[in-house]
């Protein structure tokens, strides 16, 4: 067997091409590129409107099978697919992918760069900063936290008056409102513009937000894995006046400023939904908002370059867009809708194009099918409006094996015998699982094209009985792809059913509920239809919540599964295709800017934490300045 070197040393080997050249290539106007570096840019959303006129290019989704904590290769396959068409079948091609967090990436092994022969380069960058959007997205969400509480804090210390005085200070002798001010003025149904002319009673329910502590949820980030930030109490100086409260930190990918940056339409909606967000309930029972905090204005100024996508390359030369990176357990764990939009635009086709020029966009959803494709279906395309073709799933024999009764597989460990010997028997019991994916993308009316995702261990037999299976479960195509060892070459047949499958003619593609479902209906949905669940038990604690958000007017919006990567019920234990089982919905959260409720099934981390040896041990300089021991 040939040996392939490490994913650093494949991507340290391959010089980039300047990234202007790239965009040149592609149809991006030079005044529509902004450099940051040789290597990468951001690209200006009036490309979508410049080219607003070309029909969008095929959109297709890559998911995969219930997955192994190893990762079965999405990224690597949208990687390898995007350098097959891109570079082999010359289609235009573009790969959108997640901005990976720098806390996985120094907390456990594993890139989110794709892996062997295709990856993102370069991937030192990718992995870390990229153009600074999840900083963006750091100091956005933390700007609500300090507004927030320092709201409560003037609030608890100052008479009515006072307070409402400096509020709304005089300026040359004149007092007026802010433009936000007037938002929340209209919200409450007060019809005054001078703040002169407020009766007391309105200035109280105007000017005091009356937080009520218990129902705060909007915590503080940090991109990185600090376990010992999960419980905390702020306001311990002086200066606060013993006005403590215990609260919290999550990774920076799972605040809600990163799903709102992932689901925005336009810069005018990104700064609608952020004023949106809201942070917590009054004491008077009404949701308060960002913008009731007077900062969704400060927000959208502080995300406006992070919505713009990042333009990189694959080791073939061929486009990438990385941007946004939520989480794809308790957030919606989708690359943004508008790197898409661009690069269905780029992608697209004019009049009298022959089909041939029709190109591909290559979107990848997190973690398997029933988690990251549903979501993409049921939240993103919800929001977009925009069709998707198709969705590739992909399958490794090891994590078949494991639905077939195999042994669990630990990072950082052996991997167990059975996965590198052939057993047909198990795999073709574990092949239920991908039945099941399969079944469940077809009841969304897309096209299925299986890629079995080739290990150097894998027999020829494993391969061959992988790709019957998924025929037989309704595959439209199931294609052997060794795209981690050869790059594009090695995913070139993949490619071609791709195409082939695509061109047969349109998708059907349909929500699997309407927005005007109750939520509990909505959940009980996806519970039963993609999880294959008996049916749903709500907490006392998540049927009051879900009054509560009917009663506030959000009952419109689309769900956000919070439910573990590893089986399709909420308990990682159960492997293949559970039944008989009942999904048990501790708690309900609303994600009012991004446009969700996540229902939060068993305990799901919002701060993952360091192990005894983090991956940051092996990460360095050498003596040229080149970074080592990323992966
Ligand atoms: P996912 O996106 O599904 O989490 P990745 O594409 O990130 O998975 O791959 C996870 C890891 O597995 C990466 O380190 C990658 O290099 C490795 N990998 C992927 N496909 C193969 C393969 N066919 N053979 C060997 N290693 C692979």
């Amino acid at each position: 067997l040939e040996k392939v070197p490490s994913d650093i040393e494949i991507a340290m080997a391959q010089t980039p091409k300047p990234v202007a050249e790239l965009a040149a290539e592609i149809g991006i106007h030079p005044d529509e590129l902004e450099l940051y570096g040789k290597y990468k840019a951001k690209v200006e959303l009036s490309v979508i409107d410049r080219l607003a006129h070309r029909k969008n290019g095929k959109y297709v989704v890559i998911s995969g099978i219930t997955p192994t904590p190893l990762g079965e290769g999405k990224s690597t396959t949208t990687i390898g697919l995007a350098q097959a068409m891109g570079a082999h079948l010359n289609r235009p091609a573009y790969a959108c992918v997640r901005q990976p967090s720098q806390g996985p990436t120094f907390g456990i092994k594993g890139g989110a760069a794709g892996g062997g022969y295709s990856q993102v380069i370069p991937m030192d960058e990718f992995n870390l900063h990229l153009t600074g959007d999840i900083h963006a997205v750091s100091a956005a969400n933390n700007l609500v936290a300090a507004a927030l509480d320092a709201r409560m804090f003037h609030e608890a210390t100052q008479s009515d008056k006072a307070f409402y005085g400096r509020l709304v200070p005089a300026k040359k002798g004149k007092r007026e409102f802010a433009p936000l001010m007037l938002k929340r003025l209209k919200k409450l149904g007060i019809d005054k513009t001078n703040p002169d002319d407020l009766t007391p009673e309105e200035i109280n329910r105007f000017a005091r937000l009356d937080v009520d502590p218990e129902t705060i949820t909007w915590n503080r980030v940090v991109d990185v894995n600090d376990r010992f930030l999960r419980k905390i109490t702020v306001g311990q100086g002086t200066t606060e006046q013993g006005h403590t409260r215990e609260t919290g930190f999550d990774i920076s990918v799972a605040s809600e400023c990163m799903a709102v940056l992932a689901l925005s339409n336009s810069l005018a909606d990104m700064r609608e939904r952020l004023g949106n967000m809201v942070v917590a309930t009054s004491k008077r029972g009404e949701p308060i908002t960002a913008d009731d905090l007077g900062v969704g204005g400060a927000l959208a100024v502080l995300m406006k370059d992070a919505i713009k996508p990042n333009l990189m390359q694959t080791l073939e030369g061929t486009p990438v867009f990385v941007h946004a990176g939520p989480f794809a357990n308790i957030a919606h764990g989708n690359s943004s809708i508008l790197a898409d939009r661009v690069a269905l635009k780029l992608a697209g086709t004019e009049e009298g194009d022959d089909v041939s020029r029709q190109g591909y966009v290559l979107t990848e959803a997190g973690f398997g099918a029933d988690m990251g494709m549903e979501k993409f279906c049921n939240i993103k395309c919800r929001t977009s409006g925009l069709n998707p073709d198709a969705t590739v799933i992909v399958a490794t024999t090891r994590a078949l094996k494991m639905h077939g009764g195999g042994p669990d597989v630990t990072p950082g460990k052996a991997i167990p015998d059975v996965y590198t010997q052939e057993n047909l028997d198990m795999l073709r019991e574990g092949c239920k699982n991908l039945g099941k994916h399969i079944a469940n993308a077809k009841k969304f009316g897309l096209k299925v094209i299986v890629a079995v995702n080739q290990f150097s261990s894998d027999t020829e037999a494993e391969l061959q009985l992988v790709r019957e299976c998924a025929l037989q479960a309704g595959a439209d195509a199931a294609v052997i792809s060794n795209h981690w060892a050869k790059g594009g070459a090695g995913a070139k047949a993949l490619a071609e059913a791709l195409v082939e499958v695509c061109e047969r003619g349109e998708s059907e593609f349909k929500l699997l509920y309407p927005a005007e479902a109750s939520l509990e209906d909505k959940i009980t949905t996806i519970s039963k239809e993609i999880y294959g669940a008996d049916g749903i038990e709500l907490s006392e604690l998540a049927r009051k919540q879900l009054e509560t958000y009917t009663a506030q007017g959000y009952a419109h919006l689309p769900i956000c599964m919070a439910k573990t990567q590893y089986s399709f019920s909420h308990d990682p234990k159960l492997k293949g295709v559970p039944t008989g089982f009942t999904i048990p919905i501790r708690a309900i959260r609303l994600s009012a800017g991004a446009g969700f409720l996540y229902p939060i099934l068993g305990d799901m981390q919002t701060m993952p934490g360091l192990g005894t040896r983090p991956g940051f041990w092996e990460v360095g300089l050498d003596e040229t300045g080149k970074v080592v021991g990323l992966f």
